[in-house]
């Protein structure tokens, strides 16, 4: 069934936009009831008024100068961004389209408005995210850049450490050279190149605390030489030729001795030596080539002869107990008419 003129008229007046209808001169003919409604003004107040008043003065600019021209152009606007003036003074937002209808002579223009303030919700909300995640992007771009530049200065430091470094490291070498110059200097006799007293004594007191840790080291002998009748070769033949003697036996020693023995000058003209992993027999037969040697040596310019005391180790001992005990052996071997070897 058609349906009749009063309910169309009736639908209209209710219709979910806003209806305007305005005549030539620009003036409202008809408004519905949703229109007046989101107004707060009687429709009677609206008849007759420019449609202009419906609009805020911004809005109300873009109807005049755009909105109406381009009706009277082409006949039909659509989708134009206005803001209705609420009587509470508040704006509305709405989106226009009109048509212009009607004969030639008397033309009239609908106007329907929609609200667009769920629209323009939506926008803010949009632009709020789309900003926050610019602020994000720029603050992640900040830190990117604060890391870099520290990346740069690190960088600049390691290279001023690394040229540093590498002072110091020849400083370092320098220093080490020097403290293993100095540390031979302090630990060796200059005549005869051999280890000096205080190397003996370090090496004796390193052997004693090995045994301390380890009960299989406790095996070792401790001899001291002494050459007879030293003094009146540099009685009679001069000091030089005493310090030439003393240089060869330090070689005869040398060569004598098995590598791990330590050979060293510890006064004038007496030695030391420290035999590691050697019972006092084996010390005693060592001992006795090495007499047998000295004694067999082509001596230049003078032949000497030497006494040895040697020792082994007891638990208990101390350096100074087993190196009186070589002394004293020594001076059994003296007394035995020297050119001997004698155990203590
Ligand atoms: P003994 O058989 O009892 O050991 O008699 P000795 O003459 O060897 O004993 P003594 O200890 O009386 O003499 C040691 C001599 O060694 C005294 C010193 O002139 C000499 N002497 C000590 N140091 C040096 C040195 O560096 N060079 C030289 N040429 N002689 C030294
Ligand atoms: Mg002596
Ligand atoms: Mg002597």
């Amino acid at each position: 069934m058609a349906p009749r003129g009063a309910d169309l008229a009736h639908w209209w007046q209710c219709a979910p936009s806003g209806q305007v209808v305005v005549d030539e001169q620009g003036s409202m003919l008809q408004v519905n009831q949703t229109l007046s409604d989101w107004l707060g003004r009687p429709v009677e107040q609206l008849i007759n008024r420019p449609v202009s008043e419906l609009f805020t003065v911004e809005a109300r600019m873009l109807y005049q100068g755009a909105l109406a021209f381009q009706l009277i152009d082409v006949g039909a606007v659509d989708e134009v961004h206005l803001s209705l003036r609420l009587e509470n003074g508040e704006a509305l937002p709405v989106l226009c389209s009109a048509r212009l209808v009607g004969a030639q002579h008397a033309p009239i223009t609908l106007l329907s408005l929609l609200p667009i303030a769920r629209k323009n919700q939506l926008e803010r909300e949009l632009l709020q995210a789309r900003q926050a995640a610019q602020q994000a992007l720029e603050e992640k771009q900040a830190v990117i850049a604060e890391l870099e530049a520290m990346r740069a200065l690190l960088e600049t430091h390691n290279h001023s450490l690394k040229t540093h470094n590498s002072s110091l490291e020849t400083h370092n070498k320098e220093l080490q050279h020097l403290t293993l110059k100095l540390g031979h200097e302090a630990r060796s006799d200059p005549l005869t190149g051999l280890p000096n007293r205080r190397h003996f004594d370090l090496a004796l007191q390193e052997r004693l605390a090995r045994v301390a840790v380890n009960r299989h080291s406790d095996i070792f002998s401790v001899a001291i030489l002494d050459i007879d009748h030293f003094k009146p070769i540099n009685d009679l033949h001069g000091h030089g030729v005493g310090d030439q003697v003393l240089q060869q036996l330090a070689k005869l020693l040398a060569s004598q001795l098995r590598g791990r023995d330590i050979a060293a000058r510890i006064g004038g003209e007496e030695f030391a030596l420290l035999m590691p992993e050697t019972s006092l027999d084996e010390a005693c037969n060592a001992l006795e080539r090495l007499r047998r040697a000295i004694e067999t040596y082509r001596w230049q310019p003078v032949p000497i002869t030497a006494s040895l005391g040697v020792t082994g180790y007891l638990p208990g001992d101390t350096s100074e107990s087993i190196m009186a005990r070589a002394d004293r052996a020594l001076y059994t071997a003296k007394h035995l008419g020297r050119n001997h070897v004698a155990k203590g």
